[in-house]
């Protein structure tokens, strides 16, 4: 059976210090038997990884790190960008490609995005790879034609075994900061095409083995709900990540 991945994608929010007290505030919310059940991850911005890194390990917390973006190349004349290796050295376990925010306000592709999926697993951490269709998209019957072109087009080239170790988060961006969550059965329905994509690509197994979250406001009061669908296997959270309170309960999700 899948283990549930719960990550708090912090988007360009938070100084390190103020990143610092919230994951101090996570862990006194959260013990052994919360990580038992899931995996839980902090995705903040770059300049507070190192930070969460050194609280993460000198209190041995299980919370894992997360990066949301990365450049594909290992090093080099890119100025302003931020290897996967330089993420991995810093103990991330994952990075975050495709993210709707990138796709639309900073032009990356499934080729951009599939660049990136592959550099991370090549520096041997796990990409959180997202997808998912406009309002319009959705209004214009294209919703799972638009899901299976972005997983197609960011897994070019990934091995069966490589796909079965990724997280895929589906993401319907209507449903991204509008407060407007996915009805649990279109959120699992969109999970679903993911999964059936994937069974397509690389045989049922694969498809079987590979975690999909869904992610667009989820909040205490409907992760429950979201959870108990058989496709969805964990939830990437915005906005209610930044509250410890309210990520805690997410984590549990019950
Ligand atoms: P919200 O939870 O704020 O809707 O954001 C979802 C998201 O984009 C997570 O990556």
């Amino acid at each position: 059976s899948r283990k549930p991945v719960i990550a708090g994608n912090w988007k360009m929010n938070l100084t390190h210090l103020e990143g610092i007290q919230l994951v101090q505030n996570l862990a006194y919310h959260l013990d052994s038997t919360d990580f038992d059940k899931a995996d839980v991850a902090v995705i903040p911005p770059f300049t507070s990884l190192r930070s969460i890194q050194t609280l993460i390990e000198g209190d041995r917390l299980d919370l894992t790190l997360g990066a949301q973006s990365c450049h594909h190349e290992t090093s080099g004349a890119y100025t302003g960008e931020i290897s996967p290796t330089m993420l991995s050295a810093l103990g991330c376990s994952w990075v975050i490609a495709g993210h709707s925010e990138r796709r639309t306000l900073f032009g990356e592709t499934d080729e951009v995005v599939n660049a990136k999926v592959k550099a991370i697993i090549a520096a041997e951490m796990t990409p959180i790879l997202c997808v998912g269709e406009t309002l319009e998209q959705r209004e214009a019957g294209e919703a799972e034609a638009v899901i299976r072109g972005q997983v197609t087009g960011s897994l070019a080239g990934v091995s069966a075994e490589q796909v079965a170790d990724l997280v895929i988060a589906y993401e319907p961006i209507w449903a991204i900061g509008t407060g407007r969550t996915a009805l649990p059965s279109d959120a699992d329905g969109g999970c679903a095409t993911v999964r059936a994509t994937v069974a397509e690509l690389h045989g049922t197994e694969t498809a079987e083995a590979v975690r999909i979250q869904y992610g667009g406001s989820v909040k205490p009061g409907n992760v429950a709900e979201l959870m108990s669908q058989p496709n969805i296997d964990g939830a990437l959270v915005g906005g209610a990540s930044l509250n410890a309170d309210d990520f805690a309960v997410i984590a549990r999700f019950h």
